[in-house]
């Protein structure tokens, strides 16, 4: 093999090529600078695969490559239908190759194999083919103005864009950014987390395989401070969008200022969920797990203040407690029954370990976990499930971004308290309420302060819903018909008929 692919077996037997290339213009490359990443897979500790990193001069390739693509014919002149057909062939190729994609992540990122196969894997494959159907409904409008004018809109990619995207979801993320970028004609040059560069390149040679025509996508590893700034600033760049650390989005806007780039960001929470006393207890503990256990605690929408009413808190923090133990098995994340695996990276696992000695510092109470989690042969970043309560609204664990499986649980009287504890936080990004009185869920979901509210659900996503934030969790929406609107921009045409001068 060269040194632009490997032969790998990965932990649960299965077989692949491993790309670890950079992916410009349809072709593997090496990295200009030598830079490389290593890949370590965060259950065993062990070194996976060393890849290419891209420095600016690679960027810089990628951009031309993208750039030369968007005039070409070949991509600019096919039409919405031929962009579908393309879409619906990734589509089809994603679901061909699931398993060993679903494999890579695991491997890669740790998430439960089960999660990866069966949530990240079949939303990818129908982020594609959703999107892949709007390619040829993407319209315009005919307006009228006077008896002589009119004008009409066509609606226009909006070129080459920079999408920078985070390691929690490696492929879902990807997808969410290259459905409706693709579908509405745009060039692509993507970056990778540094902690999870792997599944990427494997989707990238699915990409050629679909039949995308050279440089309209460029799949690159690098890291944040090399190659996503040499992205956020380059010149001939017209659009970013970016996933992940708010204090990250904000420096990107400010280098996304240099040229002016249009620029979504989807950035961090800190997401409330709501039980009243009316709701169902049983269903409220189910989803308040789901809604931050879920993938380690590392969901931006992850609903990790819980607020619970005073009359049902006691009977709620121990059913949550009882149910926690019960299913939140930690353990290898090849394993059929694993529900958390480990932390991404040694980083995070330190970072989530720090928020647990704050917690105690600050004279919260640890309910369950807050320790490492050694029972997994001893290596990995594993942390038991945390659960802290009596916390005050101004401890750094009640109102910082922890990423992990930690929750704090609190309690309120009323309704109005709930709101505005709820909505005292910098972020917006998702909420939950449990109540079975339908008015009060409607009441309070229209006074709360984020760009998603789960009545009676937790982190629900789906790519048919616009999904994004308001107040220091981001700026646009993806997915869903919104998702279009981030990446095409209106041109309108007007026209005389007759009114003379
Ligand atoms: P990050 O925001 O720094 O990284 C996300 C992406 O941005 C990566 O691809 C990274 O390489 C890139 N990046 C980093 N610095 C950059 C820069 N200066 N210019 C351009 N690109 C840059 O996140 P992180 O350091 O991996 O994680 C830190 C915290 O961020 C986490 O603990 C969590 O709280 C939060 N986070 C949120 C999400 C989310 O989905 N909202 C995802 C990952 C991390």
């Amino acid at each position: 093999m060269s040194d632009l692919a490997v032969e790998l077996t990965a932990p649960n037997g299965r077989k692949y090529t491993q790309p670890t290339g950079l992916f410009i213009n349809n072709e593997w490359v090496k990295s200009k600078s030598g830079e490389k990443i290593t890949s370590i897979s965060p259950a065993t500790e062990q070194d996976i695969v060393t890849v290419h990193a891209a420095g600016a001069d690679d960027v810089d390739d990628a951009v031309k490559a993208a750039r030369n693509a968007f005039k070409d014919p070949s991509w600019r002149d096919i039409g919405g239908t031929e962009r579908g057909n393309l879409m619906y062939k990734l589509y089809q190729l994603i679901e061909e190759h699931k398993e060993t994609l679903a494999t890579i992540e695991t491997w890669d990122n740790g998430k439960a194999y089960s999660v990866a196969l069966n949530d990240d894997l079949t939303e990818v494959a129908n982020v594609f083919k959703y999107y892949g159907g709007y390619a040829d409904k993407i319209h315009g409008q005919v307006i009228e103005t006077t008896p002589a004018k009119f004008a009409y809109t066509v609606r226009e990619p909006i070129g080459v864009c920079g999408q920078i995207i985070p390691w929690n979801f490696p492929l879902l993320m990807a997808a969410w950014k290259l459905g409706p970028a693709l579908a509405c004609g745009n060039t692509v040059v993507m970056k990778a987390a540094e902690q999870t560069p792997l599944s990427i390149l494997y989707l990238a040679n699915l990409i050629k395989e679909a039949g995308f025509p050279p440089g309209v996508v460029n799949i690159l590893n690098g890291y944040g401070r090399v190659a996503g700034a040499a992205i956020a600033t380059h010149l001939d760049i017209d659009k970013i969008a970016f996933t992940g650390s708010t204090a990250t989005g904000k420096e990107i806007m400010k280098m996304a200022a240099i040229n002016m780039k249009n620029i979504t960001l989807e950035t961090g929470g800190k997401s409330p969920l709501i039980v009243f006393d009316d709701a169902d207890l049983d269903q409220a503990v189910k989803w308040a797990h789901v809604g931050i256990m879920y993938n380690q605690g590392q969901v931006c929408t992850a609903t990790s203040r819980v607020f619970v009413q005073e009359g049902i808190y006691d009977k709620f923090v121990a059913a949550f407690k009882e149910h926690v133990k019960a299913t939140s098995k930690v353990g290898n994340p090849f394993e059929d029954d694993t529900f958390q695996g480990p932390q991404v990276t040694k980083l995070q696992y330190d970072r989530v370990l720090s928020y647990i000695e704050a917690g105690k510092s600050e004279g919260a109470k640890l309910e369950m976990g807050g320790e490492p989690f050694k029972d997994v042969g001893g290596k990995g970043f594993f942390i038991a499930p945390t659960v802290f309560t009596n916390v005050k609204d101004d401890m750094k664990i009640y109102r910082e971004e922890v990423f992990g499986p930690f929750v704090v649980i609190t309690s309120f009287k009323t309704e109005e308290e709930a709101i505005t504890r709820a909505n005292d936080s910098t972020y917006g990004l998702g909420s939950a309420l449990f109540t079975e009185n339908i008015t009060k869920a409607h009441r309070v979901a229209r006074r709360i302060e984020a760009g998603m509210v789960w009545i009676n659900s937790s982190n629900d996503s789906d790519f048919r819903i616009p999904f994004g934030g308001v107040k220091q969790s981001g700026i646009g929406r993806e997915l869903g018909e919104a998702g279009l609107e981030a990446y095409s921009q209106k041109k309108a045409v007007h026209v005389n008929l007759g009114t003379k001068l």
